[in-house]
């Protein structure tokens, strides 16, 4: 096993790094090491003189902004867990986390604590809020203008950038150990409700260090935040991977193409892991060229699947290469990735894109319905063990037990590796169509449809059927002045696929719908039936 670094280490990142180098660069500003140093100090001094204990949660419900890293490294700081939360939660959502989580504090936007959150937070355990002013862009006229909106301070909060700004000491004696939960994070719910996986801190330190050793980065790399900071890819792979490394964060609050890839010409980053429907977002933007890309030394997607066709067309209108990673929240962001230099074999058959090889220190075993191990080749469950597997769900004994039987994850998607050691994901176990008793991974059907040069987003669900008791529905997005109509879609995968796996519906939409994470969200499409 590769030893795992001191937990407290990102805090000492910051001490480490030459002081007047830039750590966070957010549209005009900037905020160096010692200044976030100092910042992160002072929020971690209020939050304990207001009575936060070591191991009390804290949530935090903000955009990628300089205002989430202070409040998570200050947090951190004074002992706290931290409880990253979506902010496109509605009331009810909210409800659930902070009541599950048993928040002490909670740090979120001036118009969120307006709008609802003062309300959600009535009855629940929250004493402590820090809110922070609301950032946004707005069209005017042709121009995209950044407004920041300051309402009237809240009586019953405090202002975040003030309290970090006064000047507190941070708590002695609270450095956390690597076997200390650093992180409740909610997954993301395509399955159902959230449940809380417990990333240590020693969790997130093995998978930072994993990801950024190896990338060839130049010192002090420039890293763009693609993916958002609450969700654990954004957190291992973006945050703590580019402090720990003395880089800059680009911050751009949330996805916005066209303000994305603006931010990719002034800053020049050389690294950013985002969703697969990010770069299709952006490769379909109208001002695209391929001087966005041109400083980028490393691109990588994570945690949803990526379609061949669009690493080939990114390619071929860009340049970079996209590297795929594969993980989950359990598991602290991936738990395979295709090692830098190298490029991912697409199964001869399935035509499925590998997402990686497993860390040196990380096993991957495929089992059978029975906990069998599967040979090489053979599709069934994927299951990981490793340093950057949580110990299990925030209180929940009796699915911490089912997805985590004597501590290896049980993924609960469907893959194989090959003899060569990749590893190919090919559904989700629970998304497999039932058409006539074959079975359909609606997966292989969507690669087939990115291939189509119309397709911006496909997505394939099972729906009900009188005669094969489910049959395969497409939907499908469209990039911008394309046109297709849905018979000729379906005709061009009956030409490409078995009998039973075309898709015999096709809807067109505008959009399709996804999760804040940028993930299209199956169940959602399912429900439209
Ligand atoms: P929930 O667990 O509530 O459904 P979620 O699945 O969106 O939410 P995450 O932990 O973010 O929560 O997602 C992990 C899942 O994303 C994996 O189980 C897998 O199905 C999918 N995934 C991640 N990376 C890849 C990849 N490279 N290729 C294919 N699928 C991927």
């Amino acid at each position: 096993r590769a030893p795992v670094r001191p937990a407290d280490s990102l805090l000492h990142a910051l001490r480490g790094a030459p002081a007047d180098r830039t750590a966070l660069s957010y549209f005009d500003g900037r905020i160096t090491y010692a200044e976030l140093d100092a910042l992160t100090d002072s929020v971690a001094g209020h939050l304990a003189a207001r009575g936060l204990e070591r191991g009390d949660r804290v949530a935090i419900l903000l955009q990628n902004s300089p205002h989430f890293v202070l409040a998570l490294l200050g947090a951190w700081k004074a002992g706290a867990i931290v409880v990253p939360v979506n902010p496109m939660y509605k009331s009810g959502e909210v409800t659930h986390v902070l009541k599950d989580s048993e928040a002490v504090a909670l740090v979120c936007s001036d118009r969120a604590w307006e709008s609802y959150l003062r309300e959600t937070a009535v009855g629940s355990s929250v004493r402590i809020v820090l809110t922070a002013c609301e950032l946004d862009l707005q069209t005017r006229g042709d121009a995209r203008v950044l407004t920041f909106e300051r309402l009237e301070p809240a009586a019953d909060a405090d202002d975040l950038v003030t309290v970090a700004r006064q000047g507190a000491k941070a708590p002695q004696g609270r450095a956390p150990g690597p076997s200390d939960i650093a992180l409740i994070s909610y997954t993301s719910g395509t399955s159902g409700t959230p449940k809380g996986a417990t990333n240590t801190h020693g969790n997130i330190m093995y998978n930072a260090e994993r990801q950024r050793t190896g990338l060839g980065l130049p010192e002090a790399p420039v890293y763009f935040a693609l993916a958002p900071l609450f969700h654990i890819t954004g957190m291992v792979c973006e945050l703590v991977a580019c402090l720990t490394s003395g880089g800059t964060l680009v911050l751009a609050y949330r996805f916005d193409p066209g303000v994305v890839l603006d931010a990719f010409a002034e800053h020049r980053p050389q690294y950013t892991v985002g969703p697969s429907t990010a770069f299709m977002a952006l490769a379909a933007h109208p001002a695209v060229t391929p001087d966005h890309f041109s400083s980028f030394q490393v691109i990588s997607s994570g945690g949803a699947p990526l379609p061949p066709a669009l690493v080939e067309k990114f390619r071929a209108g860009f340049g970079p290469y996209i590297r795929n990673g594969y993980g989950l929240t359990e598991c602290t962001a991936p738990c395979a990735s295709v090692p830098p230099g190298r490029e991912a074999p697409v199964d001869p058959v399935s035509g499925t894109l590998a997402v990686g090889v497993p860390g040196p220190d990380t096993v991957v075993r495929i089992l059978d319905d029975r906990g069998a191990e599967l040979p090489f080749g053979e599709q069934g469950e994927i299951v990981v063990r490793g340093p950057q597997v949580v110990p299990g769900y925030w209180r929940r004994a009796e699915a911490t037990a089912e997805t985590f039987p004597e501590g290896e994850l049980r993924t609960g998607d469907i893959g194989f590796m090959d003899e060569q050691g990749w590893l190919y994901v090919v559904d989700r176990k629970k998304d497999m169509i039932n058409a006539s008793g074959f079975k359909v991974w609606p997966r292989e059907v969507e690669d087939v449809l990115y291939a189509h040069p119309a397709v911006r987003e496909a997505a394939v669900v099972g729906v009900p059927d009188g005669y094969r008791g489910e049959t395969v529905k497409a939907y499908i997005s469209l990039r911008p002045g394309s046109e297709a109509d849905p018979d000729a879609l379906a005709a061009y995968c009956k030409e490409r696929l078995a009998a039973y796996k075309y898709p015999r519906q096709v809807e067109i939409l505008p959009e399709l719908p996804k999760t804040a994470t940028g993930k299209i969200l199956r169940r959602e499409l399912r429900s439209r039936q």
